[in-house]
């Protein structure tokens, strides 16, 4: 078989997360009882005028510069015709001719380094409404809840620059971690308000002009965009090394099943009669108002994981997992300035901290557990004042009460056992009763030293100070 690679370009579209819709007073909240969010402007009833709301228009540029785009002064909203029963107007008001971003990129970490991908564009568009196919008694029967109708978007397209299903996980997770980090949405992909259709062509190895691309939709998931574009390259390879030809068509991805399967073929594409929208003004930019909006950035993943890992000495990985969402950094550097021990806390809130968060679904500043509370806890144990394992007590606890590090500890009697002449009592006996591994370590299996210090804490109820046990241990043992 051929070799192939993958061609691969992502259309990304991002609900922006403003109070109302982007051309009426409707409110954009998601999961409220259908149809109570509409109006007769995002019903689309004669006579009705949109109006731009500023605030969509603030985070689309907002989104362009957190992306590295160049902001168009000067941009337009036209018309989308289509019909389709989540369509009240029958067209979509979208920006196809003169968009309010163009160029931008992103950087993705792959396995073998750094990688540019340079995104095409950014246009603002209104989102459809929802279909809901009934179900039981309902079958047959579908539902429209327009609540969804002009709720505002931005639609972020990539070049093709992406080479591996991998590679587009990786863009469309640091996108989701940029557009945090700006607060222009929340990218939940599982309540749509992050969507991802993938471009993928395959070509021989070697071979500049591009393929036959096919567009696959209805990935609800990272992990489902990546099955859905490993499962295409797979298929088009096939086809492709057998003789076969790929048609040019939209796929739909079937998550239960694991494949793509034809939706249309675009012999028979929609001629969709675009044309400025006559309703709307153009929409003008003045330099102070992008400034002003520019000053708004904080400080972006790619930057602050430099400055972790320059400033802190942190390895790649855990600044990659701490810069991943913005409230994570900010925790960190929160604790950081009670207790500046980076590698510590940086420890803590990978490993204990972020399994609450995950476990209980829970923002990191809502676990009961400021970032005071996470230093002072470093602090404790580093002092020597309690053991490791108390500190994991002690932990629990503060999940539990919502109480201080220091009060618990007090509260509990709780401190480490750093009596030199108690810790040799607890070792001798220790020594005593296990005579056999105490003469095999003599003999030199000394990885025994591992079990000694283990029946050392259980014996002391985890109070020993383990550094001490350690070297009372060696220079008994010898
Ligand atoms: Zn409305």
């Amino acid at each position: 078989m051929k070799e192939f690679e993958a061609v691969i370009g992502l259309e990304v579209h991002v609900q922006l997360n403003t109070a109302s819709k982007i051309f009426c007073a409707c409110s954009a909240e998601f999961g409220a009882e259908p149809n109570s969010h509409v109006c007769p402007v995002c019903m689309g009833f004669p006579g009705t005028l949109p109006v731009l709301n500023k605030a969509a228009a603030d985070k689309a540029v907002q989104a362009g510069l957190a992306l590295g785009c160049n902001i168009q002064k000067f941009s337009i909203f036209d018309r989308k015709s289509y019909f389709y029963p989540d369509l009240p107007k029958a067209y979509q008001i979208t920006q196809m001719f003169y968009p309010i971003c163009l160029g931008g990129f992103l950087n993705i970490d792959t396995g073998n380094g750094e990688r540019r991908i340079n995104l095409t564009r950014i246009h603002m568009e209104e989102d459809a409404g929802k279909l809901i196919h009934g179900e039981g008694e309902a079958a047959g029967y579908s539902y429209v809840d327009f609540n969804r109708a002009s709720v505002p978007l931005i639609e972020i397209v990539s070049e093709p620059e992406l080479r591996s299903a991998e590679e587009a996980k990786l863009y469309l997770q640091k996108l989701r971690t940029v557009l945090r980090y700006v607060k222009v949405s929340d990218c939940n992909m599982e309540e749509g308000s992050l969507r991802c259709d993938a471009n993928v062509s395959v070509r021989p190895i070697g071979e500049t002009k591009l393929g036959t691309k096919v567009e696959i939709k209805n990935m609800n998931s990272f992990r489902s965009v990546q099955r859905a574009i490993e499962y295409e390259i797979a298929r088009q390879s096939e086809a492709l090394s057998e003789g076969g030809i790929v048609r040019q068509e939209t796929r739909l991805w079937d998550n239960d099943r694991g494949i793509t399967l034809p939706m249309r073929s675009k012999e028979n594409a929609h001629d969709y009669r675009y044309f400025p929208d006559p309703d709307l003004f153009p929409l003008k930019l003045t330099d102070e108002k992008i400034e002003r909006l520019r000053r708004t950035i904080p400080e972006l993943p790619d930057s602050r994981k430099g400055r972790f890992m320059g400033e802190y000495g942190l390895s790649a990985q855990d600044a990659d997992l701490l810069v991943s969402e913005k409230d994570y950094a900010d925790y960190y550097e929160t604790a950081l300035k009670t207790h500046k021990s980076p590698k510590g806390i940086a420890n803590w809130i990978m490993s204990e901290l972020l399994r609450v968060v995950n476990d209980k679904n829970l923002g990191i500043f809502e676990t009961g557990i400021p970032p005071e509370s996470i230093a002072k806890l470093v602090a404790l144990i580093e002092s020597g004042a309690i053991s490791g394992k108390q500190g994991k007590e002690v932990f629990a606890e503060a999940v539990k009460t919502g109480k201080t590090p220091d009060a618990i500890v007090r509260e509990k009697g709780m401190s480490q056992l750093s009596d030199k002449g108690e810790l040799y009592g607890i070792v001798e006996s220790v020594i005593r009763e296990n005579p056999n591994e105490t003469e095999r370590f003599k003999n030199g299996e000394e990885k025994l030293l591992g079990f000694f210090v283990g029946l050392v804490m259980k014996e002391s109820r985890g109070k020993a100070n383990p550094k001490m046990v350690n070297d009372i241990l060696k220079e008994t043992l010898k």
